[in-house]
């Protein structure tokens, strides 16, 4: 049961004119799951190693429950790391495995045999004890990594990217096993991904990372409505930013005059609003209605997206296949941008 704190963390690589991570503060309350998210080298790995202790910051601090623990070796720091190779020992067996951190510690034999039979009920592989991690599926073998890294009962468990070698069915499964038995076990957990629904879906919030800083660290859904700016829109999927400015309650674009919701900011900016906000040929002709058309039309299975014409202005729909099943590229249409789905951006 640990509150994390990191304060100002900074890493600059020896021979690297750029921090890798440049001032990252997060606080991580005792027993919730952040996710660290973004892409490939923003820094995520660096953040996770000096938490564990296997690197030194540049500057900046690490407290468990207050107390720094950056002169703590990492073996009395309470941490594990799983990571996306799981790194099973591959000579022992899965319940040898699973039970490593135990026997280190000196905990009795007949102990360890318990807790590892219930650690591999939890992680639904009870008859696999075994077995050699060679003749596992990588999803059991990543079941047993996590198994080896909560039988310990860590204070703080890291996962580094440890789905991302599994296919999509397994993902899912590994995605709810792994929320499940955090949430159980109120272990205070950070989780690295570059994939922004794993983050949202498994997390209680989400901490975005470009280029070594955070840009914003919230709640999942606050990234959709209201995200800082637009690299942090565009890598949660957001499209549509159309130039204007703004008085705090109506934007003036090419697009005419939109009512925009409470909190937006004055001045130039970018209107933004999601794809999948937009009402297309719905009842509501009211606030905020223009009219376009058609210029692209792409079918995905679950999923059309239409490309409008609103004058000259492009914009980036959504909608349900039903939805707009009978329109075709050139037909004219209402579409609706409800002032709740608007966001206006800093240019
Ligand atoms: P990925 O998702 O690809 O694992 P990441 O977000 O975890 O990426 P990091 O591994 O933390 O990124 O790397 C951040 C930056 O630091 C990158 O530019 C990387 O090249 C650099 N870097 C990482 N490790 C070292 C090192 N040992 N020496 C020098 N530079 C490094």
């Amino acid at each position: 049961m640990t509150h994390v704190s990191i304060k100002e963390l900074s890493k600059t690589y020896p021979g690297s004119s750029e921090p890798a991570l440049d001032r990252l503060s997060l606080e991580i309350p005792t027993g919730e799951l952040t996710a660290l998210l973004g892409p490939s080298g923003c820094g995520k790995t660096t953040t996770m190693k000096m938490i564990a202790g296997l690197l030194d910051p540049s500057s900046g601090d690490v407290l468990f429950d207050d107390r720094s623990v950056l002169d703590d070796k990492p073996e009395h720091r309470g941490v594990v790391m799983v990571f996306q190779n799981y790194l099973l020992f591959p000579y022992m067996s899965v319940a040898d495995n699973v039970g490593f951190g135990l026997k280190m510690r000196k905990v009795p034999k007949p102990e360890i045999d318990r807790r590892v039979g219930e650690m591999l009920e939890l992680v639904k592989l009870p008859d696999l004890g075994n077995r050699r991690p060679s003749a596992l599926s990588g999803g059991q073998q990543q079941r047993v990594a996590l198994a080896r890294a909560l039988i310990v009962q860590p204070n703080v468990l890291l996962l580094d990217e440890p789905l991302s070698n599994l296919d999509a069915h397994l993902r899912f499964e590994m995605r709810d096993l792994i929320r499940g038995l955090q949430q159980k076990m109120g272990i205070t957990t950070i989780f690295v991904t570059h994939d922004q629904e794993e983050a949202v879906v498994l997390a209680d919030k989400v901490a975005l990372i470009l280029d070594g800083q955070l840009k914003q660290y919230e709640d999942a859904d606050v990234f959709y409505k209201r995200p800082v700016d637009e690299a942090t829109a565009r890598f949660f999927g957001g499209q549509n930013f159309i130039p204007g400015s703004s008085n705090g309650s109506v934007f003036e674009s090419a697009l005419g005059r939109l009512v925009l919701p409470e909190g937006a900011i004055s001045g130039a900016g970018k209107l933004t609003v999601r794809p999948e906000n937009i009402r297309i040929n719905g009842l509501d002709k009211g606030e905020n209605s223009l009219k376009a058309v058609v210029s692209e039309r792409l079918f995905l299975g679950t999923q059309t997206r239409l490309r409008l014409l609103v004058g000259e202005e492009k914009i980036d729909a959504i909608a349900n296949p039903n939805e707009v099943e009978n329109l075709s590229v050139g037909d004219a249409v209402n579409i609706t941008l409800p002032p709740s789905s608007l966001w206006v951006l800093p240019t």
